[in-house]
């Protein structure tokens, strides 16, 4: 078990982008949260500090409202590597795939429970009764019948789904049901995701979001992406010595230091040549071998512009399984290439051994991308598209899960209807390759709509909010709307935050 630290952050810093407006409004849900809240603890738990779309929001969610004066903390569960194949089966049944295809039966489910006792005892040791618990997940759903039992407040945070049940889903869904329905309350990414079975009280809506500060998406000039980019071996060029910084969470100076490891014939030739970007973690529902061949077939369409597939290095997620032999797949399939098409595809392993300046890289690659691609066969949310809609970039997506929520047709974006169509992906890149007026415009847009919908300040009022449905001495749901205002929402797009 991990105690991860938190930093402190100001939402002062957010008002040039929300407007003071928003700001006040946010300082006025935090007052009314820290009178609620009573001196209570609020856990946030879940099974990894670094990699994937929890973690990432976690670090800045809770550092925004450890500065606000709530006294929040983040636990990281442990787990075996038997534990983790379970888990990561769950997940893929979950998005209403077999992923291993092995089973989900009493073994399994013995395994689950032992490692998940393990937890609890350490966790047990630290939760207070009455304290607030947010489980994220499936790694750490098992927790909620003893954390009930001690006198908590438990709520569960799934942040996957998928938007019809199917057979593996609802596998999966059995196999969790006994957990998720000792948990006080369920919080989803859309209400598609909502199981059947779960009292639609206990319900409640609230898509995630990114931190306009935080290290990924701070302002970055153009010559420090370049330089990063140099940095890290991506890019042609001789990087100096300058321009590689960034501000760390704590706002003390970065500066990016390590490479990344790149299977490529030789960097892209220069700066101006078009980069087409997907970033994810290296997963099958990605389909980063997908986008691969979706650039190598039609590359005669693409002009000069190269493509990158950029994830953490798969050795260092340590509750995903799966990322080294995606990964190797990737490689292998990039190997078969013919030359002309090897030498314009970069397959890019970022290091994960400081995770700010892991951010820092991202940032710069996805600021420096002439187009964002998120090829996913399924997805939660799409945490990468938020990122990219918020710098502005056109983007071509697959119209599955959250991605939806973001992105409409046309609007903010090319979303592909088949996320399978390696050829329509295509067709959508080669279109804002070639329209760069079309591609501004949908920059602006999506700019724009992740301003307004999909920034933590919307996140944390919603979840602020569902305090107001806690009552703090039975430790039951008081499922009645807060009382001074009503603004307890239980449906994800009526929550905005206007931009200033
Ligand atoms: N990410 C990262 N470093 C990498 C690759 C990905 O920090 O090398 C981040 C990415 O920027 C995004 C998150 O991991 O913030 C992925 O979240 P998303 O919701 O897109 O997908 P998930 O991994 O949760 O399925």
């Amino acid at each position: 078990m991990q105690d991860v630290p938190i930093s402190r952050l100001s939402f002062d810093h957010l008002s040039p982008i929300i407007g003071t407006r928003s700001a006040a409004r946010l300082r006025n849900v935090i007052d009314e949260a820290r009178a609620v809240l009573d001196g209570r603890i609020v856990w946030h738990i879940n099974s990894t500090a670094q990699g994937g779309g929890v973690a990432e929001m976690l670090q800045t969610l809770l550092a925004y409202e450890r500065g606000a004066g709530l006294d929040v903390r983040w636990l990281v569960t442990d787990g075996d590597a038997p534990f983790f194949n379970l888990t990561k089966r769950i997940h893929h049944r979950l998005h209403g795939q077999n992923g291993d295809g092995g089973l989900l039966s009493t073994h399994e489910q013995k395994h689950f429970m032992r490692v998940t006792e393990r937890n609890a005892e350490q966790v047990l040791a630290a939760v207070r009764s009455g304290d607030i618990v947010i489980l994220h997940d499936p790694q750490t759903v098992g927790l909620a019948p003893a954390l009930r039992r001690a006198g908590a407040l438990v709520l569960w945070r799934c942040h996957i789904g998928q938007d019809e049940m199917n057979r593996a889903a609802d596998e999966a869904w059995q196999f969790l049901r006994p957990y998720v329905e000792q948990a006080h309350a369920c919080i989803f990414s859309r209400a598609a995701y909502v199981p059947a079975w779960l009292s639609s009280e206990s319900a409640f809506i609230i898509p995630p979001a990114i931190d306009a500060l935080s290290i990924k998406n701070q302002s970055m000039s153009r010559t420090t992406a370049r330089n990063i980019l140099t940095h890290i071996g991506l890019l042609a060029g001789n990087p100096g010595s300058g321009g590689l910084e960034f501000t760390r969470l704590g706002r003390s100076p970065g500066r990016v230091t390590r490479r990344a490891e790149i299977t490529q014939t030789r960097p892209v030739p220069g700066p101006t040549v078009p980069l087409v970007v997907q970033v994810s973690r290296w997963d099958p529902l990605k389909d980063m071998a997908g986008v691969l061949h979706s650039f190598a077939d039609q590359r005669h369409r693409m002009g000069d512009a190269h493509l990158a597939l950029v994830g953490p290095d798969p050795r260092s997620v340590t509750d995903d399984p799966e990322g080294l032999r995606v990964f190797q797949d990737c490689v292998a399939q990039w190997a078969e290439l013919a030359p002309a098409a090897q030498e314009r595809i970069h397959l890019v392993c970022l290091p994960m051994a400081d995770i700010e300046e892991n951010a820092a890289m991202v940032n710069a690659i996805q600021r420096h991308a002439a187009v964002v691609v998120q090829k996913s066969l399924r997805e939660g949310f799409g945490l990468t598209v938020t990122e990219a809609m918020y710098k502005g970039r056109p983007i071509v997506a697959s119209k599955v899960g959250g991605i939806q929520d973001q992105i409409a047709d046309g609007v903010h974006g090319l979303l592909v209807n088949d996320p399978t169509d390696t050829r329509a992906c295509a067709d959508a890149v080669a279109r804002l390759l070639a329209d760069k007026a079309l591609a501004r415009r949908l920059g602006r847009n999506a700019r724009r709509r992740a301003i307004a919908k999909f920034l933590g300040p919307r996140q944390l009022i919603q979840l602020l909010d569902l305090l107001y449905a806690l009552d703090g001495t039975s430790n039951k749901l008081r499922l009645t709307n807060r009382p001074k205002n009503g603004r307890r929402n239980r449906s994800a797009t009526s929550a905005t935050i206007s931009g200033a």
